[in-house]
């Protein structure tokens, strides 16, 4: 069988053998819950408790501020003990509320009822969507009712699930969707609702070939029309939204464009089961899966995990080794985020956490020359050309970065993957990046 995939790209190792075969397993409750108001892209919620409070599983404890923003729930029952800055994986002093969970796992009130719900309307459905705090749970975390409602002058007429998962190391939605096929199943024909569209193209690497054949024979025992898995080349980022695209329906989006300038509208197979808990069960985002995974990592697996639960917790739960650890992310080690604080919280965005050992991790942050070998501006997913970025921002051009494109980079990383003088190309990306915008700011300012 052929396999469908896009232009460039890398084929680092997957390492997902790790942790593949574990099941989903919940992780027992922490002592404290740190809760940010701030866990997806847009306006942070606004907290709506305060110290004292006694709030309920499923509680909303912070309310959407404005259209691109979504409420936030109390992860567990219990009492708030704080109301205040904390950590954030972000790596900055965010506002949180803390919780003491307690015994009781008292959920708020409709919490698991079941809901009929074809009887609703779009508008109704994309409120509920929106009102359980849903965000891409890939790790974007832009919010979900804001993907779902297009302008009126786009015509979106394909959904595309990315179940490529194409992370090395992380199998949070191969587990999810192994596990929750059926749910995976009804949230796709929920956003196709909203949507109203006809064609739902969901896209799955060649190395989950099992999870595919499970999907194909459950759409044809529900007899869902308009619902195909299509099997993709294992290659890094087959899963990120413009490579998804092309490799699944041939369409291209234009620079500067969106998934919706050509009728397709991307959601996560982990963001379409949320959607399904929530529609369908009444049940807001309060928890997710996340692979805990590396060589220093003693039972790496797949946790359900409540938001808010302290990275050293579930590093406890994993048998991590910290003394042999060098690097602790948050994420994928392509496009993951570095930690350096062991008391920040798992957000709606942790779609893993990597441990890589002290002699895993590159220390030497030395590089040589350019060698114009080119490898970087053959594997750009993008067709840019990492090599002038990398020059024309290690010399403050950072002008002449954004004229050669620089926004249309989507910070994948594999230009530094494969740059045989270990130019930090990715790193001199993302500098320009900020030194335009911080300029753009000054002039408006
Ligand atoms: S990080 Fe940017 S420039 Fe480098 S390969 Fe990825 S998209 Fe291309
Ligand atoms: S891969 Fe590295 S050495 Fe080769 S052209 Fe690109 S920046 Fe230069």
């Amino acid at each position: 069988m052929s396999l469908r995939s896009f232009p460039g790209g890398i084929h680092p190792d997957d390492m997902k053998h790790l942790s593949r075969n574990r099941k989903i397993e919940p992780v027992p409750m922490p002592e404290k819950l740190i809760i940010p108001m701030s866990q997806h892209i847009g306006a942070p919620a606004k907290c709506i408790v305060k110290k004292g409070d006694r709030v309920r599983r499923g509680q909303k404890i912070g309310e959407a501020e404005g259209f691109v923003s979504v409420p936030v729930h109390a992860s567990a029952s219990g009492e708030v003990t704080a109301v205040g800055e904390a950590m954030h994986p972000f790596g900055k002093m965010l506002m949180s509320v803390t919780i003491k969970p307690d015994e009781s796992g008292d959920t708020v009130e409709g919490w698991g009822v079941e809901r009929p719900w074809e009887e609703l309307s779009r508008d109704e459905l994309k409120t509920l969507v929106r009102e359980a705090g849903i965000v891409g749970l890939g790790g974007a975390t832009f919010p979900t009712h804001v993907k779902l409602s297009p302008p009126p002058d786009k015509h979106i007429n394909t959904l595309v699930i990315n179940a490529a998962e194409c992370e090395p190391y992380l199998t949070s939605d191969y587990r999810l969707m192994m596990e929750k096929t059926h749910e995976l199943l009804s949230g796709i024909r929920i956003l196709k609702k909203i949507l109203d569209v006809e064609e739902c193209r969901i896209g799955i690497e060649s190395n989950k070939k099992d999870c595919f054949e499970i999907l194909e024979k459950e759409i044809q025992a529900q007899g869902l029309a308009g619902i195909t898995p299509i099997l993709l080349e294992v290659k890094y980022p087959q899963g990120a939204e413009i490579q998804l695209i092309y490799a699944l329906t041939g369409r291209e989006v234009p620079s500067g464009k969106l998934p919706m300038d050509a009728g397709v509208v991307v959601q996560n197979a982990g963001t379409a089961i949320a959607v399904s808990e929530a529609v369908e069960r009444n049940i807001p985002l309060t928890e997710r899966v996340v692979t805990v995974t590396g060589s220093t990592v003693g039972t790496p697996g797949n946790y359900l995990v409540p938001f808010g639960t302290p990275l050293k917790h579930l590093l406890d739960v994993a048998r991590a080794d910290l003394e042999k650890t060098g690097k602790i992310i948050f994420g994928g080690p392509m496009m993951g985020m570095a930690q350096a604080f062991l008391d920040v919280p798992v957000i709606k965005g942790t779609s893993g956490v990597l441990l890589q050992a002290l002699d895993e991790t590159i220390k030497d942050s030395t590089y040589s020359s350019c060698l114009r070998c080119g490898k970087c501006v053959e594997i750009c997913p993008m067709w840019l050309m990492p090599t002038r970025f990398g020059s024309l921002s290690r010399t403050g051009r950072f002008q002449e970065c954004e004229e050669a494109g620089l926004f249309d980079c989507k910070e994948c990383g594999s230009c530094t993957f494969v740059c045989p003088s270990h130019i930090p190309l990715t790193h001199f990306i993302k500098l320009a990046k900020f030194r335009v915008l911080e300029e753009k700011r000054r002039q408006k300012s």
